[in-house]
């Protein structure tokens, strides 16, 4: 980042932590804005954070955050590598998907986030990340590792950590497979940078 990325950045981070723009900021303990190395190729989205992240403040540091750190480690892509954030920075009650007003109300900070770090490829991790950044109803399942634009960023969906816990499967075809066809496919693009 330059010198004037750097500011802008840090004045994001501030108004993420101080801002009231939707309902959610009632019930949040602290808010999420991610974390992760900012000269990065690759940017990880989200849901929005739950219990753990909320008491944390930070992003998928939970149950599925940890699952998704060995699934990317496995396929010899690291965390650390990476940016990781949510479409919505602060907790929705009972984990609920964030409702669309919320989400619009946040999506200002994701996308002056995405503009600022400019990787190379987003992974929307899920269907809400999904649907939010494509503008589509098609679902995870119909798109995930398959590649898109959005706005000169390549968009890459992939199923949600926390839908992979609630399926252990590991059978040909099973969510935990196709996620583990699909990281290697990232680490094959990540590789062409
Ligand atoms: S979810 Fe986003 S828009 Fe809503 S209060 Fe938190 S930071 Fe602001």
């Amino acid at each position: 980042m330059t010198h004037n990325a750097d500011d802008a950045w840090s004045m994001l981070r501030s108004r993420v932590s101080e801002c009231t723009r939707c309902a959610l900021h009632k019930t949040r303990k602290n808010t999420v804005f991610g974390q992760g190395v900012l000269k990065t190729n690759l940017v990880f989205v989200g849901e929005g954070p739950g219990e753990t992240e909320d008491e944390q403040g930070l992003a998928f540091v939970g149950k599925a955050g940890q699952l998704l750190t060995k699934i990317l480690d496995a396929g010899g892509i690291s965390r650390d590598e990476a940016f990781i954030t949510n479409v919505v920075k602060c907790r929705p009650p009972e984990n609920r998907t964030p409702a669309q007003e919320e989400m619009l109300a946040c999506s200002e900070h994701l996308e002056a986030q995405l503009l600022l770090l400019r990787p190379k490829v987003v992974v929307c991790l899920g269907a809400t990340a999904l649907s939010w950044l494509m503008k589509t109803s098609r679902s995870i399942s119909a798109l995930r590792g398959q590649w898109f634009d959005w706005r000169g960023i390549t968009l890459f969906p992939m199923f949600h950590p926390s839908y992979l816990l609630r399926d252990p499967s590991k059978a040909k075809g099973s969510p935990k497979d196709l996620t583990w066809q699909d990281v290697r496919a990232l680490k094959k693009k990540l590789a062409e940078f």
